[in-house]
């Protein structure tokens, strides 16, 4: 119901196997998906999945630094030569509307989509349609910086397919049929009421997903009876301690124990320093994680998609490799 895709996992500065922060978060409910964040180059990482600008529903950026925003003018660019028509939301800061604005001027771009521009400030829910409802929180970071919250339902229909099976409809258009609710007429000229062998379902997946932030306890409300939680984990809780509270980011410890306090049964670390981007860093980091959290685990690769199973579980879909950049 929930599937994410990690187009940039790097914090500050992509590296060779790791390029800036961006990920895209695809329902079930349509082929529309969204994108929270837009690090440089981000078009480039999409090039290399199956996702298409054209589906893009909206972009919704946590906070203005440049490893979050600097791939916003590109992408734009590359939707409106391929001729997009359908507005695009942007959800951001103000100044990123202004300096995109000032872009589009300065570089003689023409859009030939309407971009809807939705402020972070003040109200906390930001999008709802269907069975999709996106809000916002505020974190704490050196510049104003939000999580977001995608909460997503389904409605459906589980049908009684032993039930069937002892009426004598055997597996068949017949079973499509009950499930849409059409009542139909069997051979012996009975009717069977499409109401008597379907039960009506209520499927619910939410993943929150942190901007930069040094205090991932903000994130109580909205984490509660979330499934997963993405947050950036940018050192080991010793550089953390090393570098001082001056970058106003998480070490994997702090998220780590708030994971576990808030009962999250999927945490997704992402947005990691340069330094770590070896097997020696990326170990160091993960078992620092796995000390303070028992649930599900992931540090996000660059490519890798997880999908939310009905179980309640995020698994990994396939084993992709980061392109040689
Ligand atoms: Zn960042
Ligand atoms: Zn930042």
């Amino acid at each position: 119901m929930l599937k994410l895709t990690f187009l940039g996992t790097s914090s500050g500065v992509p590296t060779k196997r790791r390029n800036v922060t961006s990920l895209a978060i695809e329902t079930r409910l349509g082929r529309d998906w969204w994108m929270v964040d837009c690090g440089e180059a981000t078009q480039h990482r999409l090039q290399h999945t199956p996702l298409s600008v054209h589906d893009l529903a909206g972009i919704c950026i946590t906070h203005v630094h440049g490893d979050h925003s600097y791939g916003l003018p590109g992408l734009l660019a590359s939707a409106s030569m391929t001729g997009r028509k359908r507005p695009l939301i942007l959800a951001a800061p103000r100044p990123v509307r202004d300096w995109i604005a000032a872009t589009l001027k300065h570089t003689e771009l023409f859009l030939t989509f309407e971009l809807i521009h939705i402020d972070v400030a003040p109200e906390q829910r930001l999008h709802r349609e269907g069975g999709l409802c996106i809000e916002r929180f505020a974190l704490s970071h050196r510049a104003p910086s939000v999580g977001f919250r995608f909460s997503l339902e389904q409605h459906g229909f589980k049908l009684d397919t032993a039930a069937l099976k002892a009426r004598g409809v055997p597996p068949g258009p017949d079973w499509g049929r009950v499930q849409a609710g059409e009542d139909i007429v069997l051979a012996d000229g009975s009717t069977l009421a499409a109401k008597d062998f379907r039960t009506a379902t209520l499927s619910k997946a939410s993943v929150v997903v942190g901007g930069d932030n040094d205090t991932p306890a903000l994130l109580g409300e909205a984490c509660r009876g979330a499934d997963i939680l993405v947050h950036e984990s940018t050192y080991s809780e010793a550089m953390l301690q090393k570098v001082g509270p001056g970058p106003t980011h998480s070490s994997v410890q702090r998220v780590a124990q708030f994971a576990s306090a808030a009962g999250l049964p999927n945490l997704v670390l992402t947005h990691f320093s340069a330094r770590y981007d070896n097997p020696a860093g990326m170990a160091e980091l993960e078992a620092e994680a796995r000390q303070h959290y028992a649930g599900q685990l992931f540090m996000a690769e660059d490519l890798a998609s997880y999908e939310l199973a009905g179980d309640g579980l995020l698994r990994r879909l396939l084993p992709n490799s980061p392109p040689a950049c």
